[in-house]
């Protein structure tokens, strides 16, 4: 991987680019990944590039709900896979939840690719495809049926917006993580966590840490308050104003 030094301005971003170069090179990441990572750049940039409090808000609830499931699932992409593959182990044995390969740009060697890559983090990985979720056209209807087919909750990072509807007809649910507050994703999933992958999956590790210990009554109390329409509103509100202060800095600089 090229060396960026640490002084650069934009280092986490640069070397986020390099991960998933990285990834495409080694045949986990796909291609058009690197188009979408685009799109999630931009919206982190007129947000400030930091976790804001409506992201908070959505990963706690996002662990509260993941800790009172039966059968969560992390739902793992080829840019999941080289961004988080440390927090996505520890996620996981901290909520308890089962982690399958779950891709849009399919091929039986690429999930393969992806399964040894994080094989190689000590995750136990789903992948068999044995199963489909009806409605879907897409390689993402491809499951397994000890994964995604039984699972109550699932958390589907960068996630399209047709399979979380599908996901949500079939009764789950459907918690993203996509720094776009105004895609069809966003506004489809039960909890959608507007921050960029590379920080919410460590914050959510943090708060699991704590959170594990709680009641259930305390964990259901956060999931009955959350409101997603509101906490959506909130970051199109963070993005507006985050614009307004860069506007402001051009007119009296
Ligand atoms: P939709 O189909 O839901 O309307 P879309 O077509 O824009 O959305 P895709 O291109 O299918 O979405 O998926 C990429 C999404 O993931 C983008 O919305 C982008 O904002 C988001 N994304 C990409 N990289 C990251 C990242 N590192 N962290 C968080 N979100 C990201
Ligand atoms: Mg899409």
């Amino acid at each position: 991987m090229k060396k960026i030094p640490k002084s650069h301005p934009r280092y986490a971003s640069l070397v986020t680019r390099e991960k998933l170069v990285e990834g495409v090179k080694l045949g986990v990441t796909a291609m058009q990944g690197l188009i979408a990572h685009g799109r999630g750049e931009t919206f982190d940039y007129i947000l400030g590039e930091k976790t804001r409090d409506f992201a908070l808000k959505a990963e706690r609830a996002a662990v509260a709900l993941m800790l009172l499931a039966k059968h969560p699932v992390i739902s793992v992409n080829g840019n999941t896979a080289v961004l988080v593959p440390e927090e996505t182990k520890k996620l996981a044995e901290l909520v308890n939840a089962k982690v399958e390969i779950n891709v849009f740009h399919h091929t039986p060697e690429r999930v393969e690719k992806i399964k040894n890559y994080l094989e190689r983090y000590g995750i136990e990985v789903l992948a068999a495809g044995d199963a489909e979720l009806e409605g879907l056209e897409s390689a993402r209807r491809i499951v397994d049926s000890r994964g995604i087919l039984i699972a109550d909750v699932v958390l589907v990072p960068l996630e399209d917006g047709d399979r979380c509807e599908i996901l949500k007809r079939h009764g789950k649910k459907v918690i993203a993580v996509d720094l776009n507050p105004l895609s069809r994703t966003a506004r489809m999933a039960d909890i959608t966590i507007v921050d960029n992958i590379i920080r919410a999956f460590p914050k959510m590790v943090e708060m699991a840490e704590e959170m594990r210990d709680w009641e259930k009554g305390r964990l259901r109390e956060i999931v009955e308050k959350y409101d997603n329409s509101k906490v959506l509103a909130e970051a199109v509100d963070g993005i507006v104003e985050y614009l307004k202060k860069v506007k402001g800095e051009l007119l009296n600089p």
